[in-house]
């Protein structure tokens, strides 16, 4: 993921190659006007309480600035909206990890019966129960940061905030009302919302996305999911672990930017536990029947054919657009990217507008991460008021998808690092391993693997790792930490293992890919 941000950075020819690709949005009206003379209601004023705008309002605060934070959701075009915090607190990480992890407990509920508890055939699943108790620790967070913003001062208006001025901000009320809000510094922070397939007739009408899902009061049934890449995988893989019918519909390669071939494993894993997928598919038409079901008209590439099946919900899951059309940044003289949408930024995240800057999902070349965003709106902060000059540093960034078999991983794929160093000068080693866990209840582990890329000369320098098996969040965090401090393959096999655990697997792999030999881990 690091290495994709990174590389999008580059693509674009370095942090000052705005000025060269000019959106139409930036040629209209606009004129940066100059500063309005005389104070400003706020030292900072932040547009979107999400992931990146919250941290950096409230670092900014604590440095002991006026700050101000505007806020607010537009309904979903089914009518879901929610409260202050984001999309990571209201339809992005938290809800998703919460039915991620209910779904991990219907198998945990399975293997119970091999250690010894007397559990029912038959355990039926309630989505109503399930839905309530994860919209009620929204709910509570929401809360929360309504209270952390008030305990450190920092205003927050729910409303819906555009440029009038390079400056100045109008904030408007859902009843209408309007506010003049004046800074020194502007931060966008507007994040992203999902994008809808305008090309497919009944998509916008019938379809929902993951700004619904999580919010849904009834099970959303037998569900095609359209999309392959992180949401489109996570969501069909806790609907599967739910008991739900699940069907993944994609039109290329999964999890495209990752290790393919971790990628295949992943989607692999998912088919084996009940998800099914079409590949090379794309949809045309969403048609309701009189029963309310839907009824999906699709083509498969592959043989140039339509199909057609009917499911109770389809959830489109192809991506984010960048919540930058409604705020009039041309009055501000703000840059776009002209394919894009995001804001084009240095790497200060400062816009064209040397006051004005963007974090978080809405920036063009950042990885669209909560904990990226987080950081990135303290930095700002930090350097704005804080006397810092740290900046950002996207890479190695770790991540991983919520898949029913976790994969996490930080640094280069395979591809990647070959394509970088070239296949001589790359060594990967790699193992397929038990999770012990697994062998009481002779569950399958055909696709839990970890691989680690090094450079090939010694000291062997880890380029990546790539771990899939449970917990991978939890693992790969901690070795994050040892790559971003430059590890080498050498100083990860002197690292004593914990055992019995799936991390342990990491210091142990002696496989290398080259060699040829089995990878199978044997023994404890
Ligand atoms: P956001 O959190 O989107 O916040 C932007 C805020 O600005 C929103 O409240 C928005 O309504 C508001 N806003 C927009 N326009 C205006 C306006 N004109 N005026 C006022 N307010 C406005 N990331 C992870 O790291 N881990 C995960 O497990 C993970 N899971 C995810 C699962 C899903 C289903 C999705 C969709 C995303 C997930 N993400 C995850 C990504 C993560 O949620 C985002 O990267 C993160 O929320 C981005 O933060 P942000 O501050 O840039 O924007
Ligand atoms: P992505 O942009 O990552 O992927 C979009 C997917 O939809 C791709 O598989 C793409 O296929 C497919 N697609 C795009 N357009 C169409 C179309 N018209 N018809 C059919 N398929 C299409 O989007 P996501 O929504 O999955 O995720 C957005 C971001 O949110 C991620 O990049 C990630 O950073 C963040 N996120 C993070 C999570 C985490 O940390 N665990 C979890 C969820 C989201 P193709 O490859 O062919 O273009």
């Amino acid at each position: 993921m690091a290495a994709m941000a990174a590389a999008a950075l580059r693509s674009r020819g370095g942090p000052f190659r705005w000025r060269a690709r000019v959106s139409p949005a930036g040629c209209g009206r606009g004129a940066v006007r100059a500063a309005a003379a005389g104070p400003r209601d706020y030292d900072l004023l932040v547009i979107g309480g999400g992931s990146g705008g919250l941290a950096c309002a409230k670092e900014a605060a604590q440095l002991g600035r006026s700050v101000a934070v505007v806020d607010y959701v537009d309904p979903s075009p089914q009518g879901t909206s929610w409260g202050l915090g984001g999309t990571c607190v209201n339809v992005g990480c938290i809800p998703k990890k919460l039915m991620h992890q209910a779904a991990l407990l219907g198998g945990l509920l399975r293997d119970a019966e091999h250690y010894g508890w007397g559990v029912a055939q038959r355990i039926p699943h309630d989505w109503k129960k399930l839905a309530e108790a994860v919209q009620n620790h929204v709910k509570s967070l929401n809360w929360g940061h309504r209270v952390q913003l008030q305990d450190r001062k920092v205003k927050y208006l729910n409303v819906k905030a555009s440029f009038v001025s390079a400056h100045t901000v109008r904030g408007v009320t859902k009843a209408g009302k309007e506010t003049l809000l004046s800074a020194d510094h502007i931060v966008i922070a507007t994040g992203g919302r999902p994008k809808y397939p305008m090309h497919v007739k009944g998509a916008l009408e019938h379809g929902i996305t993951s700004d619904d899902l999580f919010w849904l009061k009834e099970s959303p049934g037998r569900t095609l999911v359209v999309g392959a890449s992180y949401v489109a995988l996570e969501c069909a893989g806790f609907l599967t672990g739910l008991g739900l019918d699940a069907t993944v519909m994609m039109r290329s390669v999964p999890l495209r930017g990752f290790d393919q071939q971790m990628a295949a494993l992943v989607t692999e894993h998912m088919a084996s536990h009940g998800t099914r997928f079409l590949r090379g598919c794309t949809p045309s038409h969403v048609r309701k029947l009189p029963d309310g079901r839907l009824q999906v008209t699709w083509e498969d590439l592959g043989c140039s054919r339509e199909d057609t099946d009917t499911f109770d919900t389809v959830l489109w899951a192809i991506g984010r657009a960048p919540q930058t059309r409604s705020l009039d940044l041309e009055r501000a003289g703000v840059l776009l990217s002209p394919d894009s949408q995001k804001v084009l930024v240095d790497a200060r995240d400062a816009t064209s507008v040397p006051h004005i800057y963007a974090i978080g999902d809405v920036a063009e070349g950042r990885p669209e991460l909560t904990p990226t965003a987080i950081m990135a709106g303290r930095l700002l902060a930090q350097r704005l008021f804080g006397g810092s000059s740290d900046l950002m540093d996207y890479d190695n960034v770790p991540t991983t998808v919520f898949t029913p078999l976790e994969y996490g991983c930080v640094g280069l794929s395979e591809e990647e690092a070959v394509a970088r160093h070239g296949q001589e000068h790359v060594e990967v080693y790699h193992a397929h391993y038990k999770p012990l866990e697994f062998t009481v209840p002779q569950r399958d582990a055909s696709q839990c693997y970890i691989k680690m890329v090094c450079l090939r000369e010694p000291p062997q320098p880890v380029l990546g790792l790539h771990f899939l098996g449970p917990s991978a969040g939890e693992v790969t965090q901690g070795f994050a930490l040892g790559i971003k401090c430059g590890a080498s393959y050498a100083q990860v096999m002197r690292t004593v293992g914990i055992h019995p655990t799936c991390a342990e697997e990491v210091a142990k792999l002696r496989i290398s890919k080259r060699s040829g030999l089995d990878p199978t881990v044997t023994g404890c």
